[in-house]
């Protein structure tokens, strides 16, 4: 019998109740070897499956994880691992496959209060004529907490475990995700006009530094410099941001090559191609990630790849904007590290879904290759875990099931009529399920989502103020001259 046909008759065995938990929140556990004399840890799941995303790719039908003091203790068989391991609390997921926690490598969580604000729109104009706006009137520490609760309870319904920002007021970004139970790369965003956090450069640089010294150690937040990208930032703006980054060891997060015009305009301005210019002045470094990348040409990507620069693909926000396709297996070719991230929801998104992230990610690149063997079920799995945590400095902490590193991870239901029969559990991961299809979430070790609540935060109460921000927010909109919540024109 090949494991594949064991793994689909132990799915059949299942029984009708998909979750079943022997006890609540597990305290740590005392003491090296209990009764029987087996090593005794915080929580053991169990599942159908357990996609490990190590360097073999291991799946391990009928499988389990164990967890002690937030740290994976064991990964293998729920024979082998319940032979060692006696927890203070199960949970079984029979019908689900365990995978490493997703990882969005860029969005703008916030954001979240303007979903969908102003669709179909060209960038320059959404962000001109929209965004930047409704932002100069809103973006205040309230707004940011308030957004990122928002979007840290989609998160965490939805299987991701670790996002990285770009936004402003970062510090109170950072006091959500902590409160959510999330892990994230938070980089305080630069521009070189006045924004709501901080007025001109030196501010900048004092606020950030501030960010960065609150948050330096801290297990799941990792404060970052976020300048905005090599067209909204001057060279001057664009090396301090490197400079404080290297001085704290932050990550540097920024967008790169997102749009022809983009292109132009550095052209233009510098007779070069963006990420040539930002190599120019010494910019580019291991701790750099860029965005999008849609518009990197082979040299672009060999220099990125030499400069140890990641990537995040965006492939959701690239085809709503009208970007183009990034040439993502080229970078991958050349060396370099991509993650997926989803964008933010305001306009490039609307949903912060990592495993659309990885089904439009997929068919993006086969359609621009003409070949549908590019990019398989795997590649895309790995992007969204591993290949993004090390995009973001934390490869060797999580992104994968192994043990010594933090329990971050999730259940994603399989037993439902749109992923049964499944043959192979990648393919039914990245192309059959949604973010609805996650049951359950564990960053550090602590169950986040249950697949009935999310335990760490007040969702009726975020609802309710997102929706007294929209009511707010379209009200401004609606007193701009030009309004952006027009009804959509009508075909005539
Ligand atoms: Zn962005």
């Amino acid at each position: 019998m090949t494991r594949r046909l064991l793994a689909v008759l132990l799915l059949a065995l299942a029984p009708a109740v998909l979750a079943a938990e022997s006890a609540n929140a597990a305290k740590p556990a005392a003491g090296k070897a209990g009764a029987n004399g087996k090593s005794r840890c915080d929580l053991i799941v169990t599942a159908a499956s357990v996609v490990t995303v190590d360097p073999a790719f291991r799946v391990v039908p009928d499988g389990a994880i164990a967890v002690k003091a937030g740290e994976i203790v064991a990964v293998g068989t729920r024979a082998e691992v319940t032979a060692k391991w006696a927890a203070a609390a199960t949970i079984a997921r029979p019908g689900a496959a365990l995978m490493p926690g997703l990882v969005n490598t860029h969005t703008h969580a916030a954001m979240s209060l303007l979903r969908g604000v102003a669709d179909d729109r060209p960038l320059m104009e959404w962000l001109q004529k929209s965004i930047f706006p409704a932002e100069a009137k809103n973006v205040s520490p309230k707004f940011v907490t308030d957004g990122t609760l928002l979007a840290a309870a989609e998160m965490i319904r939805g299987g991701t475990t670790t996002f990285a920002d770009m936004y402003y007021f970062e510090s109170d970004v950072a006091s959500a995700v902590e409160k959510s139970g999330l892990r994230a790369v938070l980089g305080e965003t630069w521009l070189d006009f006045p924004v709501p956090a901080h007025k001109d450069l030196p501010e900048s640089i004092r606020v950030t530094r501030a960010f960065l010294e609150k948050w330096k150690g801290h297990p799941r937040v990792t404060a970052a410099v976020a300048p905005h990208a090599p067209y909204t930032c001057s060279k001057e703006t664009l090396l301090a941001a490197k400079a404080l980054a290297d001085e704290f060891g932050a990550p540097l997060l920024i967008h790169l090559s997102e749009t022809q015009n983009e292109q132009k305009t550095i052209r233009e301005k510098y007779g070069t191609s963006p990420a040539k210019w930002l190599d120019s002045i010494g910019f580019l470094g291991p701790n750099v990630l860029a965005a999008h990348g849609v518009w990197l040409d082979a040299d672009d990507l060999n220099l990125l790849a030499s400069r140890k620069v990641t990537l995040s693909h965006n492939p959701e926000s690239n085809m709503k904007l009208g970007s183009g396709i990034a040439p993502v297996v080229a970078a991958r070719k050349a060396g370099i590290v991509v993650g997926l991230g989803t964008d933010g929801v305001a306009g490039s998104n609307n949903d912060l879904d990592m495993f659309d992230a990885m089904d439009f990610a997929g068919k993006l690149a086969k359609v621009q290759a003409l070949d549908p063997t590019v990019l398989p079920a795997r590649d895309l799995i790995r992007m969204a875990t591993i290949d993004g945590a090390k995009a973001l400095g934390l490869g060797a902490k999580i992104g994968s099931l192994e043990v010594g590193k933090r329990a971050d991870f999730v259940a994603v239901d399989l037993w439902t009529s749109r992923s049964q029969p499944w043959y192979d559990v990648t393919s039914a991961l990245v192309y059959s399920v949604k973010a609805s299809a996650v049951s359950l979430t564990v960053v550090d070790g602590k169950v986040l989502w249950d697949g009935k609540t999310v335990r760490t935060l007040d969702e009726a109460h975020i609802l309710k103020t997102a929706a007294e921000w929209r009511l707010k927010i379209a009200d401004q909109l609606a007193a701009m001259a030009e309004p952006v919540m027009a009804e959509p024109a009508v075909a005539k």
